[in-house]
């Protein structure tokens, strides 16, 4: 006899979509590229996660927002594997996830294989991070982290606001 499961895999998914980035709250953690698979086992659930930036404090908070979420939906034996094998990259973020980072106000990363030369200025490695308030380039660095390891602050020079670049790995 096969039990067939009332709930699928894919409402599994959208539940996690509920579940809310601890450092970015506009984003799920299903966006952000950090849940990398569901499934079943003996009836019980096992969602596995790919920390993201390894100095972030953020992965606990994630694993428990994310069981207790799938607690509210009624699931009392998931459990959250963190997976290291795999490096995450901010490549892994969809479109609109850096649609709404920009729309936060934080500079969205940009692919990595992107790395051209046309975002590398003259004076070296420092790269040109447009502006998410006004698209301006001219921008600057202020300091290589901002309220997170994971991010680093700008300066608009255009708009004179602050804002945060989601450093890309
Ligand atoms: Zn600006």
């Amino acid at each position: 006899m096969i039990e067939i499961n009332p709930i699928s895999v894919e409402e599994i998914w959208q539940f996690l979509e509920e579940v809310s980035d601890p450092e970015i709250p506009v984003l799920n953690v299903v966006e952000m590229g950090i849940v990398r698979e569901v499934w079943f086992n003996d009836g019980g659930l096992i969602i596995r996660i790919t920390p993201t930036y390894s100095g972030c404090p953020a992965m606990n908070a994630i694993e428990n927002e994310i069981k207790k979420k799938l607690l509210e939906k009624g699931f009392e034996k998931a459990s959250v594997v963190t997976d290291y094998k795999e490096t995450w990259t901010t490549d892994w973020m969809t479109d609109h996830a850096k649609l709404k980072l920009k729309e936060y106000g934080i500079a969205p990363p940009e692919k990595t294989e992107d790395d051209s030369d046309f975002l590398t200025n003259l004076k070296g490695s420092q790269k040109i991070v447009p502006c998410p308030y006004c698209d301006s380039m001219k921008t600057h660095l202020q300091s290589e982290f901002g309220s997170t390891a994971c991010k680093s602050q700008y300066y608009c020079d255009e708009c004179e606001q602050p804002f945060e670049h989601f450093k890309c790995i």
